[in-house]
């Protein structure tokens, strides 16, 4: 109780901070989203990244140096996710692991019922529930900050796998306030899910990633990238899922995309 107080008062410091320059230069160059904000939004998404910075350590993989640049593009994009809500930072994350483009990971990979492939992988990120950790390439942070509206963006995505932590399960539901939102979200969830994998089996083109059809946490994430890169597409071609996104982020990101009206 105490120790949450002295949190808080501790982070009301850092958000009232002056924003280092350096760093807001550092933004306004690589994070296209940042200057169609409002001006409210831009204040509380600095304050955020202050107390991103100050609590969350960052480590360079595979000879990679970690900059003002590197933090500063990845804590925007993380924070964007935090704004008009009560939050706790993505609590169970400690560290960010940075490596230079893709790397490789060892993977076993289920291809039929007693059937393992076992082989190298390339990935552009990764999260777990009890890592501590999420890992980035930054060539592919480097992508999603420069192009807001191609549907992907790495940062977002493993930052929900956080946001969806938060309750205690890697299930695809974030922490949600009420008994009722939480029915109306896994209601709408498991609909929209089952259109994904259906889409996926049948091969009919979809706007959310089918990636997405893994399993109820990656459609989590992709719905997340969607609602922020193509939230005009995304309203329109699946109006109850935009709704619950805007709904639990109390957000909507029609009003700052860079989303192309015809696309
Ligand atoms: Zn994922």
């Amino acid at each position: 109780m105490i120790l949450a107080l002295l949190r808080q008062r501790r982070r009301r410091r850092l958000r009232a901070r002056p924003f280092p320059k350096e760093w807001l230069t550092l933004i306004q160059r690589h994070v296209v989203f940042f200057p169609k904000l409002s001006a409210s939004d831009r204040t509380e998404l600095l304050g955020h990244i202050q107390v991103f910075l100050a609590e969350k350590r960052f480590e360079g993989c595979g000879g990679f140096a970690i900059t003002d640049e590197v933090r500063v593009t990845i804590a925007a994009q993380a924070c964007l996710l935090l704004l008009h809500r009560r939050t706790d930072y993505f609590p169970g994350l400690l560290t960010i692991l940075v490596y230079p483009l893709t790397y490789m990971v060892e993977e076993k990979r289920q291809v039929g019922e007693h059937v393992w492939e076992e082989g190298t992988v390339s990935r552009l990120g990764e999260t777990g529930r009890r890592m501590g950790s999420l890992v980035l390439a930054w060539g592919a942070v480097k992508h999603g900050a420069a192009d807001p509206s191609d549907g992907k963006n790495v940062v977002l995505h493993e930052f929900a796998h956080q946001l969806d932590f938060e309750n205690h399960a890697a299930d695809g539901v974030p922490g949600l306030a009420t008994r009722e939102e939480q029915l109306a979200w896994s209601e709408v969830m498991r609909t929209e899910f089952a259109s994904l994998r259906t889409a996926y089996e049948t091969g009919i083109p979809t706007l959310l990633d089918t990636y997405g059809a893994s399993n109820p946490a990656e459609f989590f994430a992709v719905s997340v990238e969607a609602f922020f890169e193509r939230p005009f597409a995304l309203r329109a071609r699946h109006p109850k899922l935009y709704a619950e996104l805007r709904n639990y982020f109390q957000q909507d990101p029609v009003g700052f995309s860079a989303e192309r009206r015809d696309q």
